[in-house]
C-alpha cells in the first residue's frame, strides 16, 4: 500500500480532488441554500466597513458561494460513524512509506507548473482577483477580519463550569488533528478532549481548532453553527482556498472546525503522507488565519504533534506582523515517531514558508528532506511531552527518532507533563457501557460480575475464578506485541484467559486470530475499534498488559487502574511515571513491571501477577482498591499546563 501511495504526486492529488469538488458543486447546487445564504448577506456590509480588505472576500465570495455550499452540505451524506475503526492503522504506514515517496515526489518537481491549471480553474470559478495571488508571502486572510458582522452567537451546550482557581485568566487556542468525541485514533484525541475542559476550571478561556473531517458523526455536524468564511492563499499553489469556520460550544470550551472539502473529505483523518502533508499545511495556516479572522487573539497557542507543528513556524514568519503574531506557542509531542517528513520542494510548495526556515536548525533534515515537527520544535516557545521519563528518553538515540540532538539543543524549553484521564468519561460508578456499575466500596463484589458479563459477551468460559488478562491497543510495533506473541502459549495454563481489543498491523491481527482459534473459550481476539467494549474490558479484566517498546504517556494503564484492573507494564515513558511496581514485601505499588524489552521479563511479570492473584488474594484486593483511589485525573496536569502558560505570559 505504501508503495502504491508513494507513486502519486500530492500536488496532482489535491488538484484532482479540487476538480472533483468543483464538479460536485455544479452538480448539486440546491443543497447549498441553508448554510450559505446567510454569509452572502453578511459579507456585503463588511466590504463597506473596511473597503480595502473586505472588498477581496466579497468579490470572491459572490460567485463562489453559490458553488461552495453544495460541497459543504456533502459531509452530511458521507459521514460514516465508523471513522474510529481504522485510523490508527493508517497512521503507521504513512511514516513507514516516507523514504519511497520522498524520492518519487522529488523527481516530479514541476509541480508549480501543474498547479497553474488548477489555479486558473479556481479563478474562473471564484472570479478571484489576480492581483491578490501575486503576493505569496503575505497571506490574504491573516488580516481579513470582518469581525463586526459575525453571524449570531452559536447555540451553546450546557453552561460553562465555573473556574475553580485563583491564578490569572489566560486565553489558549488548542490546535490539533483529532479530538474525542468528534474524531479519535488514540491518546491525542483523549487529551484534546479532556485538557481543555480541565483548563476551563483553571481559569482559562479555551478554543479548540480542528479540521472539519467528513467523518465527524452527523450528530455533531448538526450542532455546528456557521461562524464565518474567508479565502486564503496557500504556498506556491497560486490558488485561493476556501476556509469556513463552523463552531460548537460545549462545557465552556469553544470548538472551531476548519471547513474545506478539498482537504477534509476522507473518511479518516490520516490517509497517507501524500495527502496529509498538504492537508496539515493548509490546516495549520488556516487555523492561524481563522484566529485573526475571528479577532480572537489568544495569549498562548498550544499545538499538538506534527500535524500542527507548522503553527509556530507560520506564527514567527508569515503571521508575525498580524494580530495573532503576538501569541506565545507551546508544542506538545504526543508521539515522536510521527514527524511529517517529506522532501523540501513539496513542503515548500504547500506551506509557502520562506527559504530561510529550511535550514538544518529548523525544518531541514538531511539534504533533501524537511521535517515539520523539527521546524515546530525550533520555533515553539516551549516544548512539552506527555511524561517526564519520555522527555528524558527522547533526548537519547534509542528513543529520539533521529531528533535527539535537536531536542537536546532545545532541552532548556522542554519538559514533561503526564496526562490524566477524564473522570466524566471514565467512571466505573456511572459508566453506561458496564454490566454493573461499581466504586471503591463495592468493587470486590461487583467487578467479578463484570468479568462474568465480559466472558459471556466474548464467548469465553464463564468462570470468575479465572485470571482475565486484557490488552487494548493499536496493534503496532510500538506496543510490544511481539513480546506478547512470543509468550502466549506459556501463559495459557487453563486458569488464564486473554482478551485482545485492537486494530492495526495485519501481522498482529492474524496472530491474535490464530490464538483465538487455538485456545477456544480462553482467548478472545476482538479485531476492531470499539469504545464501549474497551470500557467493559477495563471493568471485567483483572490485569491489563502494556509492554510497549516506547510509550510517551499511555492512557490504558491509567484507565485500567481507575477501573481496579492492575497494569502489567514495561518501565518506559509514562508507564514508568504512573505505575509504581508492586513490592511483595511491603505490599506497596500499583502493578507489575519489567524493565528491558525482553519477552522473558514480560512472562516473569505476568507470572508474578498470577502468583499474587491465585495465592494472595487479600493483598491483591488491596492493590485493586489502592489503584482505584489513585489520583489519575487531569486536575494536577492541567495545573502544570496553566503554570507553563503563566510562565510564558508573565504580565
Ligand atoms: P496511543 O495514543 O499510542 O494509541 P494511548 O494509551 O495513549 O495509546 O491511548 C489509547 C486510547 O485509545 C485509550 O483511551 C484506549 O482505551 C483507546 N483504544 C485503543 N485501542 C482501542 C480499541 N481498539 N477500541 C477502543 N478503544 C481503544
Amino acid at each position: 500500500m505504501a508503495q502504491k501511495k508513494a507513486q502519486s504526486n500530492p500536488k496532482k492529488t489535491a488538484e484532482a480532488k479540487g476538480a472533483s469538488t468543483s464538479a460536485k458543486k455544479t452538480a448539486e447546487p440546491v443543497k447549498a441554500v441553508p448554510a450559505k445564504s446567510e454569509p452572502v448577506t453578511k459579507t456585503e456590509p463588511a466590504a463597506k466597513a473596511e473597503p480595502e480588505k473586505k472588498a477581496e472576500p466579497a468579490a470572491k465570495a459572490e460567485p463562489a458561494k453559490k458553488a461552495e455550499p453544495a460541497a459543504k452540505a456533502e459531509p452530511a451524506k458521507k459521514t460514516e460513524p465508523a471513522a474510529k475503526a481504522e485510523p490508527a492503522e493508517k497512521a503507521e504506514p504513512a511514516v513507514e512509506a516516507e523514504p519511497a515517496k520522498k524520492t518519487k515526489i522529488a523527481a516530479k518537481k514541476p509541480a508549480a507548473k501543474k498547479a497553474k491549471p488548477a489555479a486558473k480553474k479556481a479563478e474562473t470559478e471564484a472570479k478571484k482577483p489576480v492581483a491578490e495571488e501575486a503576493k505569496p508571502a503575505e497571506p490574504v486572510a491573516e488580516v481579513a477580519a470582518p469581525v463586526a458582522e459575525q453571524p449570531a452567537a452559536p447555540v451553546a451546550e450546557p453552561a460553562p463550569a465555573q473556574p475553580q482557581c485563583d491564578t490569572p485568566r489566560r486565553s489558549v487556542a488548542f490546535i490539533g488533528s483529532e479530538c474525542h468525541p468528534f474524531v479519535k485514533t488514540g491518546g491525542l484525541g483523549d487529551v484534546m478532549y479532556a485538557l481543555p475542559r480541565e483548563l476551563v476550571n483553571q481559569n482559562c478561556d479555551v478554543r479548540v481548532i480542528l479540521p472539519r473531517y467528513a467523518c465527524i458523526p452527523q450528530k455533531y455536524q448538526d450542532k455546528m453553527v456557521y461562524r464565518g468564511e474567508f479565502y486564503m492563499d496557500l504556498g506556491e499553489t497560486g490558488r485561493s482556498y476556501y476556509v469556513g469556520i463552523m463552531e460548537y460550544i460545549c462545557d465552556g470550551v469553544v470548538y472551531d472546525f476548519i471547513d474545506n472539502q478539498e482537504f477534509f473529505t476522507e473518511g479518516n483523518p490520516y490517509v497517507s503522507l501524500v495527502d496529509d502533508i498538504p492537508k496539515y499545511c493548509f490546516f495549520s495556516k488556516a487555523a492561524l488565519a481563522a484566529l485573526n479572522y475571528m479577532n480572537w487573539i489568544p495569549d498562548v497557542i498550544h499545538c499538538h504533534d506534527w500535524q500542527a507543528a507548522l503553527v509556530p513556524v507560520y506564527l514567527r514568519t508569515l503571521f508575525k506582523d498580524s494580530p495573532v503574531g503576538r501569541a506565545k506557542t507551546v508544542l506538545t509531542i504526543h508521539n515522536l515517531r510521527f514527524q511529517g517528513i517529506y522532501n523540501i520542494p513539496t513542503i515548500r510548495y504547500w506551506s509557502g514558508l520562506p527559504a530561510e526556515v529550511f535550514n538544518m536548525g529548523a525544518l531541514q533534515q538531511a539534504w533533501r528532506d524537511a521535517n515539520m515537527l523539527k521546524g515546530g520544535l525550533a520555533y515553539a516557545d516551549r516544548i512539552t511531552t506527555v511524561s517526564n521519563t519520555y522527555a528524558w528518553e527522547i533526548q537519547t538515540p534509542e528513543y529520539g527518532e533521529q531528533l535527539e540532538d535537536h531536542l537536546r539543543y532545545h532541552s532548556y524549553k522542554l519538559r514533561g507533563i503526564v496526562n490524566g484521564i477524564d473522570y466524566g468519561m471514565w467512571n466505573p460508578a456511572t459508566d453506561p457501557a458496564l454490566a454493573v456499575n461499581y466504586d471503591i466500596t463495592n468493587v470486590l463484589e461487583r467487578k467479578p460480575q463484570n468479568k462474568l458479563a465480559l466472558q459471556k459477551e466474548l464467548g469465553l468460559v464463564e468462570d470468575e475464578g479465572k485470571l482475565v488478562v486484557g490488552l487494548i491497543s493499536r496493534l503496532t510495533n510500538q506496543k510490544g506485541l511481539d513480546l506478547v506473541n512470543a509468550i502466549v502459549p506459556q501463559i495459557m495454563d487453563g486458569n488464564t484467559q486473554v482478551v485482545v481489543l485492537g486494530t492495526g498491523d495485519k501481522e498482529y491481527e492474524d496472530t491474535f486470530r490464530y490464538y483465538e482459534n487455538a485456545y477456544k473459550g480462553m482467548f478472545s481476539a476482538c479485531i476492531q475499534y470499539d469504545e464501549a467494549r474497551a470500557h467493559r474490558i477495563y471493568a471485567g479484566a483483572d490485569v491489563l498488559l502494556v509492554p510497549s517498546r516506547f510509550e510517551p504517556c499511555g492512557l490504558t494503564q491509567l484507565n485500567a487502574m481507575h477501573y481496579g484492573t492492575l497494569p502489567i507494564v514495561r518501565e518506559t515513558g509514562g508507564l514508568k511515571d504512573t505505575v509504581q511496581p508492586y513490592n511483595v514485601f511491603n505490599g506497596e505499588g500499583n502493578g507489575f513491571t519489567f524493565d528491558r524489552y525482553d519477552a522473558g521479563l514480560l512472562l516473569d511479570a505476568i507470572n508474578r501477577a498470577k502468583t499474587e492473584y491465585f495465592t494472595s488474594r487479600y493483598h491483591w484486593d488491596e492493590v485493586v482498591q489502592r489503584d482505584m483511589a489513585k489520583d489519575v485525573s487531569w486536575a494536577n496536569s492541567a495545573r502544570q499546563y496553566k503554570d507553563l502558560y503563566l510562565e510564558l505570559t508573565p504580565w
